[in-house]
């Protein structure tokens, strides 16, 4: 990273040429891949099986309501050497969205999470040093990039994370994601240093949330927001606090990071930092009391000892190490350098939990 900063930062991007979306079929990748089609620019994107309509039908309705712009689709896995470099042919940017995003629901997290991330990125980012014409990579990271658990915060002298913050306390056994992303953002920082031609750009998002453009997404975004009313967290919630942001600002964050001229280094992409219990607040203030919304906040004692039995990924040093802690980004570079100005997060739940009614998702 430290040689990037040394170069000439300038650097225009030709928005008629094509540009890659790897993980095109995913929850964040969908709206940056509307984004870019409604600017009229032509979109490689990637999946893995092109003929799975859950994958590839929303896409093409993406494409049909956004009536500008064009999409090719190519199929591409992380862990297939090579697969990536046909979509590449003729990109000066390459987004790179595709990772698992899982935080339960497997039992080897080497092989569920950090193998696709990290030889994963380093794939991707072989054929973009094998094609020419890239000159800029958009890697979508995210703030397990820059902290493991909210207690944390304690060790930074700050009192709040910045982006020049790494996540230290994340391994194979205590947090398997973050820990996945900061080693694929550290393997992308690598492999960026070790050339001269293309810039990275990385995009760290907190919790993302708001409207999914289908109704298949698999994310754990999805998984979130439903489990507060659904009854799954029905009557009490931990006292803890995420970062949340809105998806079409993450989208947003990543479409200006491919074009600006000047875009350089990491942007945290995160708009407050609410508890569980404020979240579930705001959707009760909304939709009353239909659904069943939690109302109260447990004793850390209860969740640390019986929380793993309703949660696989609720162990009790996961809550030792983040219920009842503070948290708390620093925005600022991403409004200053991206131009971001975020919805507001009360938008954000709304409009995300109207979208699970609509699409059947809560009842
Ligand atoms: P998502 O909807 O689950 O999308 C993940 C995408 O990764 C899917 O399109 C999937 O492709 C692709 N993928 C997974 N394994 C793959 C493999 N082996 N080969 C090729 N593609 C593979 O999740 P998302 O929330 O949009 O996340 C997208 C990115 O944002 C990830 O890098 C995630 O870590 C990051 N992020 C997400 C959040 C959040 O809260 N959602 C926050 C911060 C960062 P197929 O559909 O073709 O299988």
């Amino acid at each position: 990273m430290t040689k990037m900063m040394d170069r000439v930062m300038e650097q225009t991007i030709d928005k008629t040429k094509p540009i890659l979306v790897t993980g095109a079929s995913g929850y964040i990748a969908n709206w940056i891949i509307k984004y870019l089609l409604e600017e009229g620019c032509t979109v490689h994107g990637t999946v893995r099986d092109l003929n799975s309509e859950k994958s590839v039908g929303p896409l093409r309705k993406i494409e049909a309501d956004a009536a500008r712009g064009k999409l090719k689709l190519f199929k591409a896995d992380l862990l297939d050497q090579g697969s990536f470099d046909e979509a590449m042919q003729g990109c000066e940017v390459v987004i790179h969205t595709a990772s698992p995003f899982l935080v339960r629901g497997f039992t080897d997290p080497e092989q569920a999470l950090i193998k696709p991330a990290v030889e994963g990125t380093r794939n991707v980012l072989e054929a973009v040093n094998r094609t020419d014409s890239v000159k800029r990579v958009v890697l979508t990271s995210s703030v397990a990039a820059i902290f493991g658990d909210n207690a944390d915060l304690k060790k930074n002298a700050r009192g709040y994370f910045t982006e020049e913050d790494w996540n230290f306390s994340s391994s194979v056994d205590h947090q398997p994601y973050s820990y996945s992303k900061f080693l694929a953002e550290k393997e992308a920082w690598k492999i960026h240093d070790a050339q001269s031609r293309w810039h990275l750009v990385t995009i760290n998002p907190s919790m993302v949330g708001g409207p999914a453009l289908t109704q298949y997404s698999q994310s754990t975004s999805i998984d979130t927001l439903r489990s507060l009313g659904n009854g799954k967290l029905w009557p009490g919630v931990p006292r803890m606090r995420l970062g949340w942001v809105d998806v079409r600002d993450v989208a947003r964050a990543h479409v200006e990071a491919a074009f600006r001229p000047d875009a350089e280094g990491r942007h945290i992409v995160s708009n407050g930092e609410p508890t569980m219990l404020e979240v579930a607040t705001i959707l009760k203030n909304h939709f009353g009391s239909k659904y069943k919304f939690p109302f109260f906040e447990l004793p850390k004692r209860i969740v640390k000892w019986f929380g793993w039995v309703l949660d696989s990924s609720a162990k009790p040093r996961f809550v030792e190490q983040n219920v009842g802690h503070e948290l708390k980004f620093d925005n600022s570079r991403s409004k200053a350098r991206l131009g971001l100005q975020y919805h507001p997060l009360e938008q954000t739940f709304v409009d995300h939990f109207q979208q699970l009614i609509d699409d059947g998702m809560i009842r």
